[in-house]
C-alpha cells in the first residue's frame, strides 16, 4: 500500500504534495473547460468557437481574465467591462473539479488508470450540472463516454493491466477462465451496462405502463449504460442505490417544502446517479467489501 501511495514521488523524484498540487491546478483548468461545455452543449453551440464572452455586454473575455478560480476572485465576481455579476457557478465548477481530481488522485494513485478516473469524473460533473439546469443528459456526452468505457475495457487488459476492474474477480466473470481476458473484460462491460441502463429502462417502462407517465428519461438510461460499462455490475448497483436513496431524500424535502403538494415533482435524477457513480468510483470497493463482511459473512 505504501509503495502504491508513494509512486508519484518515486517516479518523478518530487514530494507527494507536488502531485496533489499539479492535479488540483489541472482540475481547475479542466473545470474551466467544463463551464464552457455546461453553458454551450445544451444550447447546441460550438465548444471551440467563438471565445468566451460576457453574456451581458458580449465583450469577449481576455485570457488574463480567464484564469480558473483566480480571475473570479480578482474581479470580485464582476465582468471587467460592464461590472455585471458573473455567476458563482463558474468558480464553483472549477473548485469542485479541482477538489474531485485531488480525491481521484488520492484514491487511484499515480498509475495508468488515473487519466481514466479523471476523464470519468470530469464527464460526470458536466452531466450533473447540465441535468440540474436543463433536465437533459446530452448524447454528445453520454455516447462518447460509452465508447470511452468500452475502449478502456478493451485496451487495459490487452496492453496494461486488468487489475483495475474489480468485477473480473467475482462471479460470473471469474468463472470465464477459458476465455481471453480482454473478452471477459468486454463481457463485464456489457453486463455492467445492462445492469445500469437496462434496469433503469425496465423501471421506467413498468412505471409508464402502470401510471401512464414518463418517469425515466432515456438520458439516464444511456448515462448508466456508460457508467456500468466502465465500473462493472457491482459498483453500478451501488451507484443506483446511492442515486435512488439520495434522490428520494432530496425529492421528499422538495415536496415537503411545496405549498401545493405535487407528487409528480420533476427531479433531475441524473444529478444523483452522477454523484452515486463518483462515490462508487472513489470508495465503491471499500463500501462493497464492508457490506459483504457485515451482512454476508462466510
Ligand atoms: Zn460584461
Amino acid at each position: 500500500m505504501h509503495i502504491l501511495l508513494s509512486s508519484f514521488s518515486m517516479i518523478t523524484g518530487l514530494p507527494e504534495i507536488f502531485g496533489y498540487f499539479f492535479v488540483f491546478v489541472f482540475g481547475a483548468v479542466v473545470g474551466s473547460f467544463l463551464n464552457v461545455l455546461i453553458h454551450r452543449v445544451p444550447r447546441e453551440e460550438s465548444i471551440v468557437f467563438p471565445n468566451s464572452a460576457c453574456p451581458n455586454c458580449k465583450q469577449s473575455i481576455k485570457p488574463y481574465d480567464n484564469i480558473p478560480l483566480l480571475s473570479w476572485l480578482i474581479l470580485s465576481g464582476k465582468c471587467r467591462s460592464c461590472k455585471n455579476p458573473i455567476s458563482p457557478r463558474y468558480p464553483a465548477v472549477e473548485l469542485l473539479t479541482a477538489l474531485l481530481f485531488v480525491l481521484v488522485f488520492w484514491q487511484i494513485g499515480f498509475n495508468p488508470f488515473l487519466p481514466v478516473g479523471l476523464i470519468f469524473a470530469a464527464a460526470m460533473i458536466a452531466l450533473i450540472f447540465i441535468d440540474a439546469e436543463n433536465m437533459i443528459l446530452p448524447n454528445v456526452i453520454t455516447y462518447p463516454l460509452l465508447v470511452f468505457a468500452l475502449l478502456v475495457r478493451l485496451i487495459f487488459p490487452l496492453f496494461l493491466s486488468a487489475s483495475y476492474f474489480s468485477d473480473l474477480k467475482v462471479s460470473p466473470l471469474n468463472q470465464m477462465e477459458d476465455y481471453p481476458i480482454w473478452l471477459v473484460s468486454l463481457f463485464g462491460a456489457v453486463l455492467g451496462g445492462l445492469v445500469g441502463g437496462g434496469s433503469l429502462w425496465l423501471v421506467g417502462e413498468i412505471w409508464k405502463r402502470l401510471r401512464g407517465v414518463e418517469a425515466m428519461g432515456l438520458g439516464d438510461v444511456k448515462m448508466m449504460f456508460a457508467v456500468g460499462a466502465l465500473l462493472g455490475w457491482r459498483l453500478t448497483l451501488l451507484t443506483i442505490f446511492i442515486g435512488a436513496f439520495t434522490g428520494a431524500v432530496v425529492g421528499m424535502l422538495v415536496i415537503s417544502r411545496q405549498k401545493e403538494k405535487d407528487f409528480q415533482a420533476q427531479i433531475p435524477f441524473g444529478i444523483f446517479l452522477g454523484i452515486g457513480s463518483i462515490v462508487a468510483l472513489l470508495f465503491g470497493e471499500q463500501m462493497v467489501s464492508w457490506y459483504i463482511e457485515t451482512f454476508l459473512p462466510g
